[in-house]
């Protein structure tokens, strides 16, 4: 039995036929909906957001919707109605606390894609559900750097590879997860095929040296993260200075400490890198956790 609610959008795009609706409709999520000639399932040619409902509290739902119009740019695709969008995740979440009352933690997962091959419409729903525990990993995480195998200026000399865009062609990123457990970790930091530390499958990479915060700069193929930028937040408001910066993957190991941030799974600290042990502490941690969690937009 599938817990999720769904939501399917009827005015995914500002070039969708306009619908006598919100937009949006309530769908039974364990019913058939996705037609199988959908480009999102055969090319995986279409885009997504994941955000993080805490206590109800969607959050950086703006932050969410602008990188979701990003991404369509990125792609040559139709913008998104943001108002659309917005309201869709809104009314998911009061569905889903009628359905299953308010939940410390949930999800809203937004996909938009090119749609039926040969239509020109696109097609978008939303689902909210549980996520997955992290407890264990916002206590810490052991991680392999893997060469993605692209040069860090990827994105301004072949931007067809759509590094950047949050696009649902994400089998690679979790062929690298698999491959990261294999070699005996649970996660990945992945370098640039000229050295320089870029982004992890599904997060961002945030480093510390004293009293010196860097993450990547997002030119280089790698998405500007919403978890981050309320880490650089937190940091900045405790007297630390914040960077974006091209780093050298060879700097990881002279860190203080690393983390890796997302919605929904927050912070987790670094505990191993490539076989080297990092020091964490463990209050910083619960305390950036924490900050992260009482996020109320
Ligand atoms: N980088 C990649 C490739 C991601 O897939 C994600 C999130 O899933 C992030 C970074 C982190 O972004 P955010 O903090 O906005 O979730």
């Amino acid at each position: 039995m599938n817990t999720a609610t769904l939501l399917l959008l009827t005015r995914p795009a500002t070039t969708s036929a306009p619908t006598g609706d919100a937009g949006f409709v309530e769908a039974e999520a364990d019913a058939p909906h996705v037609n199988v000639m959908d480009l999102g399932v055969t090319r995986g040619d279409g885009f997504f957001e994941t955000i993080s409902v805490v206590d109800g509290h969607p959050q950086a739902l703006e932050p969410h919707l602008k990188r979701l119009g990003h991404s369509a740019e990125l792609m040559d695709m139709p913008a998104p109605d943001t108002d659309v969008w917005r309201r869709a995740v809104l009314a998911g979440i009061d569905a889903h606390q009628r359905e299953h009352g308010v939940q410390r933690e949930i999800f809203a997962k937004l996909i938009m894609t090119r749609g039926v091959e040969g239509t020109g419409i696109a097609t978008g729903w939303v689902y909210l559900d549980t996520g997955e525990d992290f407890t264990a990993s916002r206590l810490g995480i052991r991680v392999v750097s893997l060469d993605r195998g692209y040069r860090h200026d990827v994105a301004e000399t072949s931007p067809w590879l759509l590094q950047g865009a949050k696009t649902l062609s994400y089998a690679a990123n979790r062929a690298a997860l698999r491959e990261a457990a294999r070699r005996g970790a649970d996660d990945v930091i992945f370098v640039s095929s000229d050295g320089y530390a870029l982004e992890g499958p599904t997060s961002n990479v945030i480093i510390r040296n004293g009293d010196r915060v860097r993450t990547p700069q997002t030119d280089q193929g790698i998405l500007a993260g919403t978890t981050q930028a309320a880490v650089f937040e937190f940091f900045e408001a405790r007297g630390i200075e914040t960077s974006y910066e091209h780093i050298p993957a060879r700097e990881l190991a002279e860190a203080d400490a690393l983390w890796l941030v997302s919605s929904v799974r927050q912070a987790s600290p670094i505990t191993n890198l490539d076989g080297k042990d990092f020091h964490v502490d463990a209050a910083l941690a619960a305390e950036l956790n924490t900050y992260l969690l009482s996020r109320t937009h």
